[in-house]
């Protein structure tokens, strides 16, 4: 299968690091980890606090749940009993009350969809960040040389993951509705061709409000993605991963069944979700519902890595999710992010349908604003548009970095815009900003 190497950001050793990894014998892994391209991205946004940055996916710094969280923190410190408990190392699934908390709220979200679960209390496993557990799951299913199918783009942190256990990302085509299963199909049907389908491990999809191109997975295509797994596991199981880090940020519309209510036997989908968007990341914690036969041997990676996630940290979203702080919390962030969604769609409108061929979704929900620009206007960090951007004083993702390795080629032409982090008028201001620079070279052309 040809291959596309993945874009990788570009640094400079200073004489300190050279000095230090002088001599030095590295692993192969690290050897081959490529640095991940936020890093380069986030240095420049610190070493030019005047620039908008469109670009981190962080979120509201203002409405971080501080109050919740002091609230949390005398709770759980309120007995000395109850303090010692959570001050002490945990168990490596977790914190059991959390866990089933954990479960009884996606059973309740998916109802509709799915009245009785196939899973219980030891499908489900508590992580340092869902981030954890996609790496934990990888580790766990792969080999070097085996592939995962991503969207593309796809979220390029995970793609990172994969390059570095040396796990082939294969992309499939995506439209308006996320990934497509009839393209999920294709790539399945040469695949199988070229004698590949017993390394196919795993379908990952973010189902909603993606990161980066802000789909959500339409409804129908969560059954047809789960029938097509079940469908092509001749020589072993292909699970989906299903990585729904933004269910909760959703601002218009209702919310839709996960993947992993229609996978009523329990046996193919992975569900990964994450209090870092929906509460604080900070706190880090994220968790996997899992098919019975990967738990044990997830856990027994986990033992290896930490033998349990941050504890204390379990208990204060066990007291956040049982007095009904996150609730309230979600209420509260979903408006502010509602009117910087707005702001960032009005200033599209405004500053950038004047520039011919320059498109981008209605958002529902999530983070972000995925942009294609005209054909030819690349977007990397070493083209004129990104330092064109840089000089007007806007900082942007370059879409680059989110195709896997193999499968559809890399779309250079595409932007991720973040809206999390700034307020509405610099959304805006950016918005402009990067309009000039776009307009300027469409105008040098
Ligand atoms: N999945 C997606 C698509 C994300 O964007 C993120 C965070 N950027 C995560 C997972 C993981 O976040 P965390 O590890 O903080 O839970």
């Amino acid at each position: 299968m040809p291959s596309h190497s993945r874009p990788s950001a570009p640094h400079k050793a200073s004489d300190e690091t050279m000095m230090i990894t002088d001599n030095v014998q590295l692993s192969r892994r690290a050897e081959s980890a490529g640095g991940n391209p936020i890093g380069y991205l986030m240095h420049q946004a610190l070493s030019r606090p005047e620039l908008i940055s469109l670009a981190a996916g962080f979120v509201c710094q203002e409405t971080l749940p501080v109050e919740a969280m002091r609230k949390a923190n005398q709770l759980v410190l309120a007995s000395d009993q109850q303090a010692r408990q959570a001050l002490q190392y945990g168990t490596t699934a977790g914190f059991a009350p959390l866990r089933q908390k954990l479960l009884e709220r996606t059973v309740d979200a998916d109802r509709q969809s799915l009245a009785v679960s196939p899973h219980t209390l030891d499908s489900v496993i508590v992580t340092a960040g869902s981030n954890q557990l996609l790496h934990l799951v990888s580790e766990t299913l792969c080999d070097p040389g085996d592939i995962v199918l991503c969207g593309a783009p796809t979220y390029f942190v995970y793609l990172g993951a994969l390059e570095g256990l040396s796990v082939r990302s294969h992309g499939v085509a995506t439209d308006d509705g996320g990934i497509i299963p009839e393209a999920v199909e294709l790539a399945l049907e040469q695949l199988d061709a070229a004698g590949e389908l017993p390394r196919v491990k795993a379908i990952y999809v973010p189902s909603y409000y993606d990161n980066p191109a802000s789909t959500t997975l339409a409804i129908h295509r969560r059954e047809q993605l789960v029938e097509i797994a079940r469908r092509w596991s001749r020589h072993g199981r292909i699970f989906i991963i299903e990585d729904a880090a933004y269910r909760e940020l959703r601002y218009y519309g209702e919310d839709v069944p996960s993947i992993l209510s229609f996978d009523d036997r329990g046996d193919t989908v992975i569900h990964a979700g994450t209090f870092s968007k929906s509460f604080a990341p900070g706190v880090r914690i994220g968790w996997g519902i899992l098919p019975k036969p990967l738990i044990q041997p997830l856990l027994n990676q986990k033992g290896n890595l930490d033998f349990g996630s941050p504890n204390y940290n379990q208990c204060l979203m066990n007291v956040v999710l049982e007095e009904g702080l996150l609730d309230e919390h979600i209420e509260k962030i979903r408006a502010g992010y509602r009117d910087k969604l707005q702001a960032m769609l009005e200033a599209a409108q405004e500053h950038l349908t004047p520039i011919a061929d320059v498109h981008w979704l209605d958002v529902e929900g999530g983070l972000y604003v995925w942009l294609k620009l005209p054909r030819h206007m690349e977007a990397g960090v070493d083209e004129p548009l990104f330092h064109a951007a840089l000089d007007q004083g806007v900082l942007y993702v370059p879409g680059e970095f989110c195709y896997p390795a193999e499968g559809v080629p890399v779309e250079k032409n595409s932007i991720r815009l973040s809206f999390g982090v700034q307020t509405p008028d610099r959304i805006r201001q950016g918005v402009r900003l990067l309009a000039n620079a776009v307009r300027g070279l469409r105008l040098e052309a």
